[in-house]
């Protein structure tokens, strides 16, 4: 089946060092054949044929900001995304200038840009970004700006264009979205129905929907429609419900006359499937017989990765190691041949949320969802599912514990390898911080990382390691 939607965050919070106004200039990004890399900023190819991601990481004293974008072949979009990409970052940036930096060097201010990207049709795409900053304390903000992509005629698809008369259909979208609020566990009790109203009477509403193959979806800002605690909430109507609203171009674009497919983008549909894969931090009964001697555990996060991924399943064979790998959802869904190459290499699969978003941050059912669906990707990829989770930047709570169904696997070693990127300064900290049973933290989606893993088997090899999976150490 075609794959109808990735979440890309990869390094997330992985900030580098470097300028970033200089990055979102360079314009190199669609003719590269292979991954290229400037300072903080990355260039990958994705699965959709056409549609690359760029990624521009910075991390200063006062703030830190990962913003990922799509590159797309026309100059027209890119230029367009990229504008409203900027807009975003100075309005961060003025934001932070006006601070106290003595409060900022306490406390970084931070800007998250991500996005989600759906094949609604042929040549058609949605891309759903999502702006998180947090520049003092208490005032989080959670927006989301969204753009129809026409990739074949190299424009924007404006919502308006989709309907006969946007003007009735602004009217019944408002009663399904209404009713579907109304009607949905995780919203109902933070909904604001005057704000829905409010938004549709100026037709913004339209501005908030996205197509995928099988729903119109909208999504909202936080505190847009639903007080803060239910996040940027999302609502996904089947086709059927709207098909008498489009025009005909457009249902024979989205192939309305065939049948309808279920829909299994919409996410509650998603969970209510993985509901019996509950996701359990025990593991499964695959541990060798037992060696005598000392043990440590390799831990890999925020991966997969297409290049460096492979050269440590290369390395970790070279030195007959097993490892675990904490996936994020989001890279798996965007890479799915690797992590099923990790799986089948026999390391330990871990999920590390779909996005690595802070989960002490988010309501439970969003804590929920990041392990959930990052599960159901990665037991879609591999055919087998998680055995541990990793909670990104180790942080949770009881809330998190309760919600993502057992205690989080942490570290003894951190190699700091993403900070460094020097591969003598992680053999150095395995070396001075190393013992039975440790569990080294370190992240395959850096080159360097490939090249201090082999110092760092080599080293412990030669002091009499051997190399296991978390659950077996935890065992
Ligand atoms: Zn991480």
């Amino acid at each position: 089946m075609k794959p109808t939607k990735f979440t890309y965050l990869a390094l997330t919070l992985v900030f580098l060092i470097g300028g970033f106004f200089f990055l979102l200039k360079s314009n190199q990004a669609q003719q590269t054949a292979q991954v290229k890399k400037s300072n903080n900023t990355t260039i990958e190819h994705s699965k959709y044929e056409g549609v690359d991601i760029k990624s521009a990481i910075s991390d200063e004293e006062t703030f830190h900001s990962a913003i990922h974008y799509p590159i797309f072949q026309e100059e027209a979009l890119n230029k367009k995304i990229e504008k409203s990409i900027s807009k975003i970052h100075n309005n961060f940036r003025e934001e932070v200038s006006i601070e106290s930096k003595k409060h900022l060097k306490e406390n970084p201010a931070t800007l998250l840009v991500s996005f989600d990207i759906y094949e609604a049709a042929d040549d058609v795409y949605s891309i759903v970004f999502s702006e998180e900053s947090y520049v003092n304390g208490a005032n989080g903000r959670a927006k989301t700006k969204i753009f129809l992509v026409d990739t074949k005629e190299g424009k924007f698809i404006k919502q308006h264009e989709i309907f006969t008369d946007d003007r009735k259909a602004g009217e019944k979208l408002y009663l399904l979205l209404n009713q579907q609020f109304k009607s949905s566990k995780d919203y109902r009790d933070y909904y604001f129905e005057d704000q829905l109203k409010e938004r549709i009477k100026d037709n913004s509403n339209l501005e908030n929907m996205y197509l995928t193959d099988k729903s119109m979806n909208y999504k909202f800002g936080k505190y847009e429609v639903t007080a803060g605690a239910a996040g940027m909430p999302e609502i996904s109507i089947p086709l059927s419900k709207v098909q008498d609203l489009l025009a005909p171009q457009w249902k024979k674009r989205l192939k309305l006359q065939d049948n309808i497919k279920e829909d299994q983008s919409n996410p509650e549909a998603q969970n209510k499937k993985n509901e019996n894969n509950k996701l359990s931090a025990q593991q499964e009964p695959t541990a060798p017989a037992p060696q005598s001697g000392k043990q440590v555990a390799l831990t890999f996060d925020d991966g997969p990765h297409p290049q460096n991924t492979p050269a440590i399943l290369n390395l970790l064979k070279k030195y007959d190691a097993k490892a675990t790998f904490f996936m994020l959802g989001s890279r798996v869904d965007f890479y799915p041949d690797v992590a099923k190459q990790v799986a089948e290499q026999g390391h330990e699969l871990g999920n590390h949320t779909w996005d690595h978003k802070d989960l002490t941050t988010l309501p439970a059912f969003e804590v929920q969802d990041e392990i959930k669906k990052t599960d159901y990707a990665i037991k879609k990829a591999t055919g087998i599912p998680s055995s541990a989770y990793r909670p990104p930047y180790g942080a949770f709570n009881d809330q998190v514990k309760n919600s993502a169904g057992g205690t989080p696997v942490l570290w003894s070693v951190d190699t700091l390898d993403w900070k460094s990127k020097n591969p003598n300064e992680v053999l150095s900290i395995v070396k001075s911080n190393v013992g039975d049973n440790s569990i080294i933290l370190m992240h395959d989606i850096h080159a360097t990382t490939v090249e201090a893993l082999d110092k760092v088997l080599q080293y412990l090899k030669s002091e009499g390691y051997h190399f296991v999976t978390v659950s077996e150490i935890q065992a």
